[in-house]
C-alpha cells in the first residue's frame, strides 16, 4: 500500500497541486512499479473520462513525475521518474527495454552512450532495446 502522505508529499515537491486524480493516479503508478501504457490506465480508471486522465498525465510528464516511453504499440506509455527529476531538471538518458512476448515495457538502469554528429545540436536521445524479459526468458 502506497500512503496518500507520501503521494502527497512526491506532488507538492513537483510543485502539482494536490487533486483526487492526481493522488489515484500517482498511487497507482507507486504500487505497480512498472511502467503504464495511456490504455492500462484507461482500462483502471474507467470513470475517470479521457482529457482529465490525459491533462494528469500531461502535468506529470511536465513536471518530472513521469517520462513518456517511445512506443510503437500507438499508445503512450509513462515511466515513474527518479526523486531527481523536477519541472526544471527532468532529463532521462536511459534505455527501456520492450518484451517480444509479453509486451512490458522497462526502464534500464543502462544510460544511452552519448553520441556526438558534427554540426548536428542533440536533444535528447532515446533508445528502446527489444527482446525477451527475464520473467519470459525464465
Ligand atoms: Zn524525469
Ligand atoms: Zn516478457
Ligand atoms: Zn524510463
Amino acid at each position: 500500500m502506497v500512503s496518500y502522505s507520501k503521494i502527497k508529499k512526491i506532488l507538492k515537491a513537483h510543485k502539482l497541486r494536490v487533486t483526487d486524480g492526481r493522488v489515484d493516479i500517482l498511487g497507482y503508478f507507486l504500487s505497480q512499479n512498472r511502467t503504464l501504457s495511456f490504455k492500462d490506465l484507461e482500462d483502471k480508471f474507467d470513470e475517470s473520462d479521457r482529457v482529465t486522465l490525459y491533462r494528469t498525465l500531461n502535468a506529470f510528464t511536465e513536471n518530472g513525475v513521469l517520462h513518456k516511453i517511445p512506443d510503437d504499440s500507438g499508445f503512450a506509455t509513462y515511466g515513474l521518474c527518479h526523486d531527481t527529476c523536477s519541472s526544471d531538471d527532468h532529463v532521462h538518458d536511459h534505455m527501456h527495454f520492450k518484451c517480444d512476448e509479453c509486451g512490458i515495457i522497462e526502464c534500464l538502469e543502462q544510460n544511452i552512450p552519448s553520441v556526438k554528429v558534427p554540426g548536428y545540436q542533440i536533444k535528447e536521445a532515446t533508445l528502446v532495446l527489444k527482446g525477451i524479459c527475464k520473467n519470459c526468458v525464465a
